[in-house]
């Protein structure tokens, strides 16, 4: 299983990317969890991310797709893998298919997750994200909070709002995606690998992922 997760920031891609991952073998791969981590291990492409990021901006394409050749290139990807939060741009999306085809895989599908704007700004921020960069749970105030407040139910790590999830920069995130990644939509849809649900139920999505894959 090769899958693309598209979805505003907040659609609830890594939620179902977790579902899928328990019924299916494949590499989870985040490019945002991945910049997160190289921005707390202070790596060269966590330096050059971080502004971007926390203006709710995209970090590169050349930067992007040099560390994801890298990451489908590994081991774990060559089974199967679930894209979450990549592409983000047309350009990123023409490297992904170079890439692949270079790796000689190809794509089963692409699930575009379609959520209302005022949703997901609920949604994001009630959002609390464990700050120990190796956990990166996430929980919501209001319809999952933590069994402590503040506190990681996980591994007891402090639970933050992140720098790039107040109210000023998830809607310059939304923007961004409207601009810079909903065109995704139509560039997979005329390739014919396309597949949209509505957001309101993961349980629905995974469903329906399930009866394409059979396919
Ligand atoms: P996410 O957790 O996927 O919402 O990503 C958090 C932030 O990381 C985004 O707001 C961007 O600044 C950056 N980012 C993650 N993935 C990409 C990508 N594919 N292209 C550009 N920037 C990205």
């Amino acid at each position: 299983m090769y899958l693309i997760l598209l979805g505003a920031p907040g659609a609830g891609k890594g939620t179902v990317a977790k579902m899928l991952l328990k019924q299916h073998p494949a590499a989870h791969i985040s490019t945002g969890d991945i910049l997160r981590g190289n921005v707390a291990a202070g790596t060269k492409l966590g330096l050059q991310a971080k502004k971007f990021m926390d203006e709710g901006g995209l970090v590169p394409d050349s930067l992007i797709l040099d560390m994801m050749k890298g990451r489908l290139a590994e081991a774990d990807a060559q089974q199967g893998f679930i894209l979450d939060g990549f592409p983000r741009t047309i350009p990123q999306a023409e490297g992904l298919g170079k890439i692949l085809v270079e790796l000689g895989i190809e794509l089963t599908g692409v699930i575009s997750i379609d959520v209302p704007e005022q949703v997901i700004l609920d949604r994001i921020l009630s959002r609390r994200t464990c700050s120990n960069p190796k956990c990166q749970a996430i929980y919501n105030v209001k319809f999952m909070p933590p069994k402590v407040e503040g506190v990681c139910d996980k591994c007891g790590g402090k639970l933050i709002v992140r720098d790039d999830e107040t109210e000023e920069v998830v809607r310059h995130r939304l923007k961004v995606y409207e601009d810079n990644t909903a065109p995704l939509i139509q560039y997979y849809e005329a390739k014919g690998q396309l597949h949209r649900f509505p957001g309101e139920s993961s349980d629905a999505i995974v469903d329906g992922v399930n009866a394409m894959l059979k396919k």
